[in-house]
């Protein structure tokens, strides 16, 4: 097959497969736009306040550098904005399959946020259970660490780390409870020996409470990483 009819079979093939509307605001999605809809998208990501320490941002050129990071031990951490409104709605929608190449428009977003480039950094996205895997088929922040991967040209390991057992559904817990939950339900993977003294970034969709973060940077802590970061496509603030 000549590559102009191959890659004009293929597309209109995964045309048939890829959503036609965008999730947010219901309008049918233009040429060249994938799972969003561009005005949603330039939505993701306004913020008002920093969701540590409530410190005033404006929503563009946000350089508050806060500290606090909710009392997590990371050396830093990334994020697209609040989780509410467009982007509550974004990264709900990714979760369901036919929406899970989402994943990669919001992490190009977060990776507008990370200033590191080069293989000195490694990517970690927040594994998901057997079961979860088995159901939804894919790993959101697995998505999302590949697309900022390759913009970044930072190394890849989705097999880092490993959640053990059933990981219990935290919705409704404090975030005491939820420490607790998440203790020693992660170990390292298959890929735990290749982060070094690199720069390691743990990646996940939403931040709530941190109990997830705190958990993975816990194991993390144990592979001589350099310096430990999070990025996340949101955080729910308190
Ligand atoms: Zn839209
Ligand atoms: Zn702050």
């Amino acid at each position: 097959m000549e590559p102009d009819i191959k890659s004009r079979f293929l597309s209109a093939f995964f045309g048939l497969l890829m959503p036609s509307k965008c999730p947010i605001c219901g309008k049918m999605l233009r040429f060249g736009e994938v799972c969003i809809c561009d005005a949603c998208l330039e939505l993701c990501g306004t913020y008002k306040k920093c969701p540590f320490c409530s410190y005033p941002l404006p929503s563009e050129g946000f350089t508050h550098d806060c500290k606090l990071y909710g009392g997590l031990p990371f050396t830093g951490v990334f994020f697209i904005g609040e989780y509410e409104g467009t982007l509550k709605e974004a990264v709900k929608a990714m979760k369901f399959s036919n929406y899970s190449k989402l994943g990669i428009k919001l992490g190009l977003k977060l990776s507008e946020k990370i200033p590191f480039s080069g293989e000195s950094n490694v990517l970690v996205p927040i594994p998901s259970s057997r079961n979860t895997r088995r159901q939804r088929g894919y790993n959101q922040a697995e998505i999302m660490a590949e697309a900022i991967a390759g913009r970044l040209g930072f190394c890849h390991l989705p097999e880092a780390l490993i959640v053990k057992g059933k990981k219990k559904n935290q919705v409704g817990l404090s975030r005491g409870e939820r420490e607790t939950n998440m203790k020693g339900k992660m170990s390292s993977g298959r890929q735990f020996g290749l982060i070094g003294k690199k720069r390691a970034i743990i990646i996940d969709d939403v931040m709530t409470t941190g109990a997830t973060l705190a958990e993975a940077h816990r194991v993390l802590k144990k592979s001589g990483a350099k310096e430990i970061y999070a990025a996340v496509a949101a955080i729910a603030c308190s």
